[in-house]
């Protein structure tokens, strides 16, 4: 079968990654229950910044938030391993801007991600990704961003959505830990 997957925050755990680097660089000590609560995928009104400065924040941190030590969600990288064991096929399919995409390739195959040639597709945006989807034919695909699952609801891949605090008005299918994947691909 064929799998096609978001990157940060789908696979990768990027906005808690960059919420302790925020934490860290304007010296406070917001708690992680707080950030866990977030209805917003933005993660700079805890810190009491304006959506400008929390864009400017991130612009700013975007080397370490994407390239340092980002942690894969537990069971990740082993369930996208075993699949390609398995024959399938796994895409990636992320929004990162242009610049980015090279760089983020390579972090990948560093953090152990199977990235097979002409997989990996990035730079398009949000609502661009329906396309690829469909182009591909693939049978899955997992994401956590409203503006991106919304454009999904009719399309015949599987669409399931990471479970998160931002994406719960969303009613379709949801992913709560890599663990199960297993499961739902021999529903
Ligand atoms: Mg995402």
């Amino acid at each position: 079968m064929r799998f096609g997957f978001d990157i940060d925050d789908t696979l990768i755990n990027l906005r808690e990654h960059a919420f302790h680097l925020y934490n860290q660089k304007l010296n406070k000590n917001v708690e992680l229950a707080v950030f866990k609560a977030l209805k917003t995928m933005e993660i700079h009104e805890p810190f009491g910044l304006s959506a400008e400065e929390g864009g400017a924040m991130w612009r700013s941190l975007a080397e370490e938030i994407y390239y340092t030590s980002c942690p894969a969600f537990d069971g990740a990288v082993e369930t996208l391993q075993q699949l390609v064991k398995d024959g399938h096929e796994v895409f990636y399919i992320t929004a990162r801007n242009a610049e980015h995409c090279e760089r983020t390739k390579d972090w990948l195959i560093q953090n152990q991600f199977p990235v097979q040639e002409g997989h990996f597709f990035c730079g398009m945006k949000d609502r661009e990704k329906i396309r690829i989807i469909e182009d591909l034919q693939l049978d899955y695909y997992f994401d956590d961003k409203p503006a991106v699952l919304e454009t999904l609801l009719d399309v015949p891949t599987k669409v399931y959505a990471i479970d998160n605090s931002y994406n719960q008005e969303l009613k379709i299918p949801r992913l709560a830990s890599w663990f199960e994947l297993k499961e739902i691909i021999s529903e």
